[in-house]
This record gives structure tokens, C-alpha cells and sequence, in this order.
């Protein structure tokens, strides 16, 4: 079975396709008959693997986590996306995306941002390559992430407050799309994880495959096979997950496990465990699990960390929940701060609480002793130091 790619409509078995108001057409049609054949090609993939390199940091290392691995009885390495420009793995998509829609003509990019990590990074990579910046962010955001404001206006970005109902992310989604629709022959939206509609999927995961294809090159290097036992990533839409497995899905001998938000737990009306919770339905222009009602009005998710905190997956991670591909677990807030305090003890690093999900699954899963364990550590936790505090 190919996990890797959609078919031709953008699905991923029966998760993803294009489910867009007709305005949008013009748009996505452009996009998805071009952006292969943009990115694919020599030319842009000089420009893009050097800036990879130069700018953003890569390869990020893969670091044989000793302490940790003598703790849980096994070989645990991490893959330290927190090491590139910008704290996260975010870069590499912003980064793709904005010299993509440079090729197409673009002059003017919007993106949405909840935390304000994927605001950043795309504020950077327009500033860099000097395109017209416009970030939509929830109003009650704008508040809760101040410094993340700073830096986009620091970039030169256009900070947008959203405020229509819950003036949180999935509002900041549908100004950006509004915004799309009036202005789409100079813009390209940017989405920030592997959802929304058919091509954006394919497109993010592609751009974030670049983390595990090091994975493989280092693991080669470092043991003298290519693959390892487990991957683990903690999924909010599922970038850098998607980028984590992108090389080992169609691998049988890989097993792959995904940590979700649990919240406050996956029974407390407080949670973001999308597989746990999440029914089929159609969000943000693809169809996939999204936590709703009965009458399929989104449900507010809550994760202690702000980048988990969706109410829906990508239909990539849909698909390997549903054929079981994929071993989902869900990481409630405690345990991810435990896991983050955890690390940062072992060894000296202090991990984003998204990341700390991942970490978490350390606790709740046994692995064996001549395991090769992957953990994606997606981001470093400077931006989550005032819930550390709070928490120590
Ligand atoms: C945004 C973010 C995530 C969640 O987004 P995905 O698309 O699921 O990767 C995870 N970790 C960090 C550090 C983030 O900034």
C-alpha cells in the first residue's frame, strides 16, 4: 500500500479532496497544476536545499539521547528540529512555500497563526525573500502571544485580528480564505500544516519529507541501517509528523506511533485527541476526523500547548489511523510537562510542550532493549517558558 502520496483528487484512502466555495477554484486549480512540476525542478530545488542549509541550519542532528535511553532501557534518538532558525520545524514549509509563490508570481502572501510559531516563520522567510506579509491571527491570540506578535511586526509582517467567534485559530482560517477569494492572482496562502484542501496536504508534507530523509542518511551513518524500529511525533495537523514518517510509511519494519493532545483527558470535554474524538466530517477544505457535534459544529478543542491545539488531523494521518498503520496515543497535559521537565534534566534540553508529547510516549509504551527509537523533537520551548514557570 503507497501511504506516502494522495491520488489525483487529493485523497488519502477516503480522507482529503478540495471541499471549496467555487471562488477558491481559480486559486487551488492553479496551484495544484503547478506547484510538482515548480518544486520538483532542479532550479528550485538548488535554491531551496541551499537556503535549507545556509539560513535555516540543516541538517539538523540526530542526537543519540544517552541519559534518556539509559532511562527507558532502549536506544532513543532525537531529531532536532528545535536546532533550526526560527525554533521549530515550521521553517521548512514557510520557507517552500513562499519560494513556490515566488515562481508563480506571487507578490503577496497571507497565512493564518494560532501560537504564532508558523506566523513567524512565514513573516522570515517573506522578509528574506521580500514579499508583502499579512498574518491572520485570532484577537484572543494576539493577546495570549505577545511575543510572537512583536516578531512578526519586527519582520515587517501585517498582523490581522480575527474577530469573528471564538477569535482563535479556525476564525484566523476563514479570514485568510476570505482574503484568498479577493485577492488571487498576486496571492499565495501559506497553510501551516498538512491540511486544508487538495494540493496543500501533499504540498506541506513534501516540503517537511526533508526530516526524514536526513533521519535515514544519519541512521546509516550513525548504526548502519537506514531504518529504525520506531518514529515518533506528536501530531496538532500533523507537519512535523507527516515529515517524520514521510520516508518510513511504506516501510513495514518501521512502526510508527503519533501523539495527540489529550488535554485534560480525553473524557473531559477538555481535549484536542482528534482520533479519539473526532468523527468524519469536512474542515478547512478537506474531509478527515474532526471533533464535532452531532450536527457537525466544530467543538473547541484545548491542549496545554497552543500548536496541538486543533480540532481536526490532516487527512494523511486520518488514513494511517484508520488502517492502523499508525498507533495513536493520547498525552495529556501533565504527562507532556512531566516529559518536558524530564528532558530538559536528562539532558540539558528544553523541549516545546508539543514536542513533550512525543517524549511522553516513552511512559506509556515498552520498548525493547535493541529498539531503535526516532523521536521528532519538533521545537525548542523558549516560547513556553511562562507555563514551565507556572508549572515548576
Ligand atoms: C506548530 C507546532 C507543532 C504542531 O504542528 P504540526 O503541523 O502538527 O507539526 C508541533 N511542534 C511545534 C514545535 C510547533 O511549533
Amino acid at each position: 500500500m503507497n501511504y506516502k502520496n494522495p491520488d489525483e483528487h487529493g485523497y488519502y484512502g477516503e480522507f482529503g479532496g478540495a471541499f471549496i466555495p467555487e471562488m477558491l477554484y481559480p486559486n487551488v486549480e492553479e496551484l495544484k497544476n503547478n506547484y510538482l512540476e515548480i518544486i520538483e525542478s532542479e532550479d528550485f530545488q538548488h535554491e531551496y536545499q541551499n537556503l535549507l542549509k545556509d539560513y535555516v541550519g540543516r541538517a539538523t542532528p540526530l542526537y543519540l539521547a544517552q541519559n534518556l535511553s539509559k532511562k527507558y532501557g532502549t536506544t532513543i534518538y532525537l531529531k532536532r528540529e528545535d536546532l533550526n532558525h526560527t525554533g521549530a520545524h515550521k521553517i521548512n514549509n514557510a520557507l517552500g512555500q513562499v519560494l513556490l509563490a515566488k515562481r508563480l508570481g506571487k507578490t503577496r502572501i497571507i497565512a493564518e497563526t494560532g501560537a504564532g510559531q508558523h506566523g513567524v516563520a512565514t513573516a522570515t522567510a517573506c522578509a528574506l525573500l521580500g514579499l508583502e506579509c499579512i498574518v491572520y491571527m485570532g484577537e484572543i491570540d494576539i493577546q495570549r502571544q505577545a511575543p510572537n506578535v512583536a516578531r512578526m511586526k519586527m519582520l515587517g509582517a501585517e498582523v490581522i485580528p480575527a474577530t469573528s467567534g471564538s477569535k482563535t485559530l479556525k476564525d484566523a482560517v476563514n479570514e485568510a480564505l476570505r482574503d484568498w477569494i479577493n485577492n488571487s492572482v498576486t496571492t499565495h496562502y501559506v497553510i501551516g500544516s498538512v491540511v486544508g484542501p487538495h494540493p496543500f496536504p501533499d504540498l506541506v508534507a513534501r516540503f517537511q519529507s526533508i526530516i526524514s530523509k536526513e533521519i535515514r542518511e544519519q541512521l546509516q551513518e550513525k548504526t548502519g541501517r537506514s531504518t529504525p524500529d520506531y518514529v515518533i511525533a506528536c501530531v496538532g495537523g500533523g507537519s512535523n509528523a507527516a515529515g517524520t514518517f514521510y520516508h518510513f510509511v511504506n516501510e513495514e519494519n518501521v512502526k510508527i506511533i503519533a501523539a495527540e493532545a489529550g488535554g485534560l483527558g480525553i473524557d473531559s470535554g477538555k481535549s484536542a485527541a482528534t482520533t479519539f474524538l473526532g468523527t468524519l466530517g469536512v474542515l478547512h477544505g478537506s474531509k478527515s476526523l474532526v471533533m464535532q457535534t452531532e450536527d457537525g459544529q466544530v467543538i473547541e478543542p484545548h491542549s496545554i500547548s497552543a500548536g496541538l491545539d486543533y480540532p481536526g488531523i490532516g487527512p494523511f494521518h486520518a488514513h494511517l489511523f484508520k488502517e492502523k498503520r499508525a498507533e495513536f496515543f493520547s498525552i495529556n497535559d501533565e504527562e507532556a510537562l512531566r516529559s518536558a521537565f524530564e528532558l530538559t534534566k536528562l539532558e540539558g534540553i528544553i523541549p516545546a510542550l508539543e514536542s513533550a508529547h512525543a517524549l511522553a510516549v516513552l511512559d506509556k509504551k515498552k520498548f525493547n532493549e535493541n529498539d531503535v527509537v526516532v523521536i521528532c523533537l519538533s521545537g525548542r520551548g523558549d516560547k513556553d517558558m511562562e507555563t514551565y514557570l507556572k508549572n515548576l
